[in-house]
């Protein structure tokens, strides 16, 4: 039995697919988009956070610690070893691990708990990260239980990943929710981390093995959000044979509370969430390109 590490499990989702959904996010990713909105996702091994807003400062997690590393700025996520005495300790909950090592069996058991909702309502389980392909044998057996099961399947990908295992898992999924970020490779570069080379190619020959591809572009102000990008971003997913619908996802300043959690600088600058009204001129451009657009996940 498969085993692999999972930071959240989401249920009575509307926002990762068709219909109410449970997603499983899986943890680790190669890219570093400083506006990700589940940092907590990124590094492929668990992660102590803290939510300073839930915090009593009874001092329980100072007293538990072996390592002595929390409080009055001791904090320092690269001397944690990870023992979890801290997540025990503390009353109110305030601290967590994100990543916990779970089998095959036992997500398949969370999943089935919904299977009424995935039927009555078209829906289904969607499995996100991160970059759940990173976890790519994980993956391809979370998605042969769910389809032994007859349970609707959805991989939400950045197609960062070898080409054969893309294609692998895509023939297990019925959707495949594929993440475009920036057209130029140097751009997407800067902000991410990586180039785009990868991701366009295996888009490709995605779109002539599978036949249902939501295209997915985070709008984030002042890095993907000109009208180059939009239109070549818009041109691009016309003319791939498997795309049926692209989502339009406003940058929310609120996923940078979550660097907060793990310790970690919040980037430098001020960017705003978008007005409906400029998702809806950003929209026009995907629709003017014949594409069924709609905002939001
Ligand atoms: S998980 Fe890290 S911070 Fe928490 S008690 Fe263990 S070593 Fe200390
Ligand atoms: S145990 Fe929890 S509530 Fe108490 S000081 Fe630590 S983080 Fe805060």
């Amino acid at each position: 039995m498969e085993r692999g590490l999972v930071f959240n499990i989401q249920k009575y989702s509307i926002s990762d697919g068709p219909g109410i959904r449970t997603t499983v996010f899986l943890k680790g990713c190669p890219a570093r988009c400083w506006w990700c909105h589940n940092p907590e996702s990124q590094a492929p091994e668990p992660e102590a956070t803290v939510m300073a807003s839930r915090c009593l400062a009874c001092g329980e997690c100072v007293a538990a610690c072996p390592r002595g590393i929390i409080g009055d700025g001791k904090q320092s996520p690269a001397d944690c070893i990870l023992c979890g005495a801290c997540v025990e300790a503390c009353p109110p909950g305030a601290r967590t691990l994100a990543g916990t090592a779970m089998t095959t069996a036992q997500v398949l058991a969370v999943v089935m708990q919904d299977r009424v909702f995935y039927e009555e309502s078209g829906g289904g389980v969607t499995f996100s990260g991160g970059e759940p392909l990173m976890q790519y044998e994980f993956l391809r057996s979370l998605l042969a239980a769910c389809r032994e099961q007859g349970i609707r399947t959805a991989v939400d990908t950045g197609g960062f990943a070898p080409r054969e295992h893309l294609l692998e898992i895509a023939g297990l999924a019925d959707l495949i929710l594929y993440d475009l970020k920036l057209m130029d490779d140097r751009r997407h570069r800067e902000a991410t981390g990586l180039g785009n080379r990868l991701v366009l190619d295996n888009l490709a020959a995605l779109g002539q093995a599978h036949g249902a591809i939501w295209i997915r572009v985070p709008i984030i102000p002042g890095v993907n959000d000109d009208m180059g990008n939009l239109a070549a971003t818009a041109r691009l997913a016309a003319g791939i044979p498997g795309v049926r619908q692209v989502n339009l996802l406003p940058f929310h300043r609120t996923w940078h509370a979550k660097l907060g959690r793990l310790g970690r600088a919040m980037p430098d600058n001020d960017t705003a969430t978008p007005s409906r009204e400029r998702m809806e001129e950003v929209a026009e451009i995907f629709r003017g390109a014949g594409l069924t657009t709609r905002i939001g996940g």
